[in-house]
């Protein structure tokens, strides 16, 4: 996986990267960007974007 979309991995998913945690992925929630309240066009968090959440595949 390149670098660029790793930092876009949630806490759980780039943990759960590392072999011993990848029962983590099955704990990352965040399938969803959040915006900042007062939305400026700013997001709080992005979507993760692990291979795990990717439809189609049962990872
Ligand atoms: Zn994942
Ligand atoms: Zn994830």
């Amino acid at each position: 996986m390149p670098i660029s979309e790793m930092t876009s991995l949630s806490t759980e998913c780039l943990l759960a990267t590392r072999p011993g945690y990848t029962d983590l992925h099955n704990s990352c929630h965040q399938l969803q960007d959040i915006p900042l309240p007062h939305g400026i066009g700013i997001l709080l968090q992005s979507r993760c974007a692990c291979s795990c959440h990717r439809s189609g595949g049962r990872a």
